[in-house]
């Protein structure tokens, strides 16, 4: 197969074509600073403004709670930093206290290093072997702490897939008067959500992420949330997020979000359907491999496999000789072999975590592409583990 085949979907996706050809005309014909008071500058402004409210929409959110950021990283420390800012400054002298998960990317887990460095306290509650948050232990850590200003829980895992019971922690917080925060870089775009139903205050996503251009995404904050800006300046996204917008990115995002979720549930049924299908030949045809994460709640197009024996790193290099992308775990942190943090609060032992490959699948995959990917993974895991066979 001469064409690339590629398996990364959750490190990124491709600019859909359609919001790839909206962002065009914002680069070179209404390329208009939005915040002028001029007719040309008000086309950027309104191209802003539709964009809001279709994602708005897709989430049952108001436009006006909807804030462009430059992405999952951004909306993460906005939220994190910033509810704790607000806890501080509506307690004087008292510290906030975040609950939060051990399996969160780094745009949250190393937010909270920092806030810990700044004297507050950071709790990490209990995940199952699967990834999920254990409801009646997350309870009790809530109960414990009275301080707790905030809730951070993942919508769904971008290593091994699992999603959360995003709905009941939701009920938990808003028993407990806590801010909910869901990182929904990996849900957004792939699976219904309902930040009404879910309790949700605020929640981060990017549009890299759901065939949108990067370095663009936006933070949800409810309206009753007097959440405080955290980047200063002039006055765009009514004074909440300062700099001047990035106009295409957010078209592109605004096209992207609405494709995506017109098109989720057929998508995710093929996605998924291929999926099943790649595992099975997998988990069927090489010894020693276990798919990790959870088997029904998880995202449609995630596969992924520890096996034992040989290290993830170098599988996917092997896995690119032959023109395939894959990753050996998070794409945020490639280039250490340390275990995946995810996969240590799961329990899954070192011997096993060194192995780690993950698969995330897209649209336009195909099923010959899953045939041709597993005899390939099934010639490189016989190598690396000594086997003779040669690729
Ligand atoms: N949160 C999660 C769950 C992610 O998977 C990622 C990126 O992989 C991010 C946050 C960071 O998003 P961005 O690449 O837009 O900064």
């Amino acid at each position: 197969m001469s064409k690339m085949i590629y398996l990364d979907h959750a490190a990124t996706t491709r600019t859909m074509p359609e919001a790839a050809k909206a962002m065009e005309p914002y680069l070179d014909i209404y390329y208009g600073n939005p915040s002028t008071i001029y007719e040309f500058g008000e086309k950027s402004r309104k191209a802003i403004e539709r964009a809001r409210e279709v994602i708005a929409g897709t989430l049952h959110a108001r436009p006006e709670e909807i804030f462009f950021t430059s992405g999952g990283t951004e909306s993460d420390n906005w939220a994190l930093k910033e509810a704790v800012q607000l806890y501080e400054r509506t307690h004087p002298g008292r510290k906030a206290h975040i609950l939060t998960t051990p399996i969160e990317h780094h745009a949250i887990l190393n937010s909270c290093e920092e806030l810990l460095q700044m004297g507050c306290g950071v709790s990490y509650l209990k995940v199952d072997e699967s990834g999920r948050v254990i409801l009646r232990e997350a309870e009790q850590e809530i109960l414990e702490h009275e301080d707790a200003c905030l809730l951070s829980v993942m919508y769904a895992n971008n290593e091994i897939g699992t999603i959360e019971p995003i709905d009941e922690i939701g009920r938990l917080a808003k028993k407990r008067q806590l801010i909910f925060h869901t990182d929904a870089v990996q849900a957004y775009g792939h699976i219904p959500i309902h930040v009404q139903r879910d309790h949700i205050d605020m929640l981060s996503a990017s549009a890299h992420k759901f065939g949108g251009p990067k370095g663009v995404g936006f933070l949800y904050i409810r309206s009753e949330i007097n959440l405080p800006a955290f980047v200063h300046g002039g006055a765009q996204e009514s004074n909440r997020r300062a700099g001047t917008e990035n106009v295409p990115g957010i078209v592109g995002m605004g096209v992207a979000a609405e494709l995506s979720h017109k098109r989720m549930r057929m998508e995710n049924r093929k996605i998924k359907y291929l999926r099943d299908y790649l595992a099975h030949r997998i988990l069927q045809e090489i010894p020693d491999v276990v798919l990790t994460g959870n088997a029904k709640f998880r995202l449609s197009n995630n596969a992924s496999f520890c096996f034992r024996g040989i290290t993830g790193e170098a599988a996917a290099i092997l896995m690119d000789t032959q023109g395939i992308c894959v990753s050996s775990g998070s794409a945020c942190s490639t280039g250490s072999l340390e275990d995946s943090h995810v996969l240590t609060a799961v329990g899954m032992e070192s011997e096993w975590a060194q192995g780690a490959v993950r698969i995330t699948l897209g649209a336009e995959n195909t099923k010959e592409e899953m045939d041709y990917v597993a005899e390939k993974l099934k010639m490189v895991v016989a190598d690396m583990r000594g086997a003779g066979r040669s690729l």
